[in-house]
Parts: C-alpha cells; structure tokens; sequence
C-alpha cells in the first residue's frame, strides 16, 4: 500500500512524487510514455531549445552590426533538431535518477483510477493494480484542433509534430496567435521561414498587456511576419502544391499548417465518471487552497485541472500543494496571483499579477507607470531598445501587476513576482538599488515613477 499513487508523470506528477521524501510518502508514478510530460517531451524544453538556435542565429545574422565579422548564418536543421533531442534526453535522463534517488517507484503502463488505487494497463494489456491511500491525477493536456483542420501529422500539425519537423518548412501558416502560436513565429521567422499569423481576436496573445504585445507585434512586422488578427480561417485544402488556408476574400498556399488553438485536458477513459468526480467541460474541479476534487483523497494538478494557467510550473506548484495536504492534512494554497507567465518569444514578454485592463474593468483606482528602453544604457549596448516595463499600482496602496517586454524580460520578471506576492507599496520597491548597467535598472526606473520620485 503506497501513500501516494501519481497518474502521469509531467511537471505536476514529477514534481508531486520529487516532494513527497520531505515528509517520507511511499510513492508510485504511473506513466504509459518516458516521464516529463508535455513540458520537458513535447513542450518547453523542445521550444525553448530551438528558439535558442532561432536566437543564435539572429545574433550571428546581426553581427556586423556589433564589429563583428561572420558570413552569413546558414541553418542545418538537422544539426539542431539533433541538439534539441540531446538537450531532451538528458534532461529526462536527470529526472529519471532524480526519481530512483527519491525511492519514487516508476510504473510503466496506462493508469486507470479505481476505488482503493490505480489500476495499470501495461503494452501487452496485462493489468495490476497499485493499492494507494491518495491518488494524484496529473494526465495532463493535448492540442485541440478545429473544424476544417484534421491533423494529418504531415500537412497540418500540432506543436507535438513541428517540434521534430524533419526539415525546415518554407511556408507557414499558424492558426491561433497564443503563446504556441507566437514562439513558433518568433522562431520560425527568425530562420528565414515565411509565416503567416491567424488569430480569431482582436490582439496577438489575447488578454495580454496590449502594450507589451505592441513590442513582439513591431518585431514581427519587421521580420515580414504577416499578421492576420479578427481573422477567422475557412477549412484547409490540401493541393499539389502544399495547403491552401482561406481567410475572407482571399487564400493563401503554405507547406505546413500549425494548429495552436488551446490544448484539451486528458480526462477520458481515466475513470473519473466511475470515481464520480465532478468535472467541468472535461477539466477536472477541484478545491484550490488544497487541489482534492470532489472526491476525498483523491487530487488533480497541472493541465488537467479546472481554472488554473496551463503552466509548468503551475503544476509544479498544485503538485507540492497537493502533497503538503496529503502528508499534513493543512492547506498549503498555491499563491496563483503571482505566478508570472513568459512567452520566449523574441522579445519575451512576460507578466504577473493582474492586468491593467482587468484592474479597471475591476473598477480598481490604480496608477500606471511605464518605462521604455531607450534611454537604458544596457539596452543601447545590446542593441535591443525596444522594450518597455510597466507596474501596476493601487492608488496609494500595493504593486499589484507588471509587464515586461524586452529579450530578457522571462528572467527579469521574477522581481516584480516578488514586489506583487509581497504585496510592496511602489515605494517599497523603489528603495533597492539596482545594478549598473542593466537592463534590470527599467524596472527601478519604472518603480521609482511609481513611487511619485523619477530620477532620469
Ligand atoms: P492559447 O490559449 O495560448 O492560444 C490559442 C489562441 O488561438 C488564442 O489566442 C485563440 O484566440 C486562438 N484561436 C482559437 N480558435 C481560433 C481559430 N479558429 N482561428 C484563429 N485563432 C483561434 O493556446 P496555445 O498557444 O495553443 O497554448 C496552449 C496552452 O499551453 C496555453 O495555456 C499556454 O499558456 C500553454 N503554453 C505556455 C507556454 C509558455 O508559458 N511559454 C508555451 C506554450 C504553451
């Protein structure tokens, strides 16, 4: 009998069966794939290496521009998708010891709740059944797609196929303008493909910092991405000459067409109707200060659930709420107002806390400040002055959201992270010191205007 039996092994399962020896849970992991989950198989891992590849490129392309003389970039792809599943593999590699070293026990197979446990169907369809005191369900999420758009794996694919695209595609069609949508753009153009931008709404990253999307949106334009947003596409036509994708009047061919439209929690045949646990258009509901659904002892965490980002490191932290529950039986709530998200896009843009646009539509009295880049000394170094930092305060009261946009702003937004979850007055903030010369100093700069005291 475990103490804790794990269905699906992606960041909210690892990271739940990883915490679990701080208070000396017996473990079991089911897992039908290798662990990691979306994140680390198909995910962030993958993306992100090959937007650094995209990244490495660009620098090389512009580098006469820094005195430095190089011939022009050229892309073996091949090479990089090597090193994308090089980066991968070690890192599965690492979680998989990091697990052994846990004493977390790794069960391969297809896991079905059932009363008492989990119920694993292995490859050859023999079933055992894990005895288990919680279970935690972590089954994670898939791409969605829409009417019109089968996925073929060839001609019209998901992020799970693009990430291991054999060659690069010269024409591209992207539907949906989300945070997929747009990193694979930014990739994509970077290396000199031809993309074209659908999205259904009005902005690109829809309910994201309008002026912090402004920045991505400009950088797209110059790199001859063509963005169609208000754009709703007709049904795709495969013809010899690749896919043709209708938008109003008009029609353009691609290669390949890449659906990023959302991504649908994996629910089904995972026996929660059986469990009678209440779920909500397929997600999986559950109490938030302590992630149990509706049925005691048993937890979800990570895409699957109801209501929460569909973030890493969301379900990272559902899981170690999860476990801290189990183990203690005190709600440790995961802090979800700052949780910040980054899209590693080029530039990244990324945000915590609240939006300004959602503060008044809250009806909230706050003070906007607002810094650009082009003043900062670093940023004029690094020749990226494009970007722009802004704090959202209440009058006369705390920090309550931020958006950053600039190459750097993934890692640069973690101290306005703390500003919100600490909930510092602007004046708070503004007392540290920021070093010299970074580009970091925006933010100080941005603070300080918040506190009513601008220096530059
Ligand atoms: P998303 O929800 O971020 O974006 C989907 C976009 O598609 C939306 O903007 C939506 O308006 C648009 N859309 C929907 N139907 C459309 C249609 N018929 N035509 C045109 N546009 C349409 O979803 P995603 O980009 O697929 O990502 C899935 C999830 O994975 C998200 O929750 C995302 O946060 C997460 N994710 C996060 C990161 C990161 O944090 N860097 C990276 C990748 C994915």
């Amino acid at each position: 009998m475990y103490d804790v039996a794990i269905i699906g092994g992606g960041p909210g399962g690892y990271a739940a069966a990883l915490y679990a020896h701080n208070f000396g849970l017996s473990v079991a992991l089911v897992e039908k794939d290798s662990v990691g989950g979306t994140c680390l198989l198909r995910g962030c891992i993958p993306a992100k290496t090959w937007l650094q590849t995209a990244e490495v490129f660009s620098t090389v392309a512009r580098a006469a521009e820094f005195g430095v003389e190089a011939s022009s970039p050229s892309l073996n792809w091949a090479a990089a998708l090597a090193r994308k599943q090089k980066v991968v593999d070690g890192l599965v590699r690492g979680l998989s010891g990091l697990l052994k070293a846990r004493k977390v026990d790794v069960i391969d197979g297809y896991g079905r709740l059932v009363d008492g446990g989990v119920e694993v169907t292995d490859g050859e369809g023999g079933t055992q059944r894990i005895e288990a005191r919680n279970v935690i369900v972590a089954t994670g999420s898939v791409p969605s797609s829409i009417p019109g758009y089968a996925i073929d794996g060839e001609r019209i694919v998901t992020s799970d196929e693009a990430l291991d695209w054999e060659r690069q595609p010269n024409r591209v069609a992207i539907i949906g303008g989300g945070v997929i949508g747009c990193e694979f753009a930014s990739l994509l153009s970077d290396v000199g493909s031809e993309v074209y931008l659908f999205e259904a709404l009005e902005q690109l990253l829809p309910g994201t910092d309008p002026d912090a999307v402004k920045v991505l949106e400009r950088t797209f334009k110059k790199k001859g991405v063509k963005i169609h947003t208000g754009t709703f596409v007709g049904p795709a036509e495969i013809t010899s000459d690749g896919v043709k994708v209708p938008f109003g009047d008009e029609a353009v061919t691609v290669d390949v067409v890449l659906v990023a439209v959302g991504r649908a929690p994996v629910t089904q045949d995972i026996g929660l109707e059986e469990a009678g646990i209440t779920t909500d258009r397929g997600f999986i509901v559950v109490d938030l200060e302590t992630m149990m659904t509706s049925k005691p002892g048993v937890y979800a965490v990570g895409d699957v659930v109801a209501g929460t980002p569909q973030l890493a490191h969301a379900g990272f932290a559902e899981g170690i709420s999860a476990i801290t529950h189990i183990a203690t039986g005190v709600a440790a709530p995961v802090d979800f107002k700052s949780i910040p998200l980054v899209v590693y896009t080029h530039p990244e843009i990324a945000t915590v806390g609240i939006s300004e646009a959602q503060a008044r539509e809250e009806g909230r009295d706050i003070v906007v400040t607002s810094h650009g880049m082009r003043g900062v000394g670093r940023s004029i170094i690094k020749g990226e002055v494009g970007g722009t930092v802004k704090v959202i305060a209440e009058k006369d009261g705390p920090i309550i959201g931020a958006a950053v946009a600039d190459p750097g702003a993934g890692d640069m937004i973690h101290e306005l992270m703390y500003a919100v979850g600490w909930e510092a007055l602007p004046e708070e903030a503004a007392a540290f010191i920021h070093a010299h010369p970074t580009v970091s100093e925006a933010i100080g700069e941005t603070l300080l205007s918040a506190a009513g005291t601008s220096l530059h």
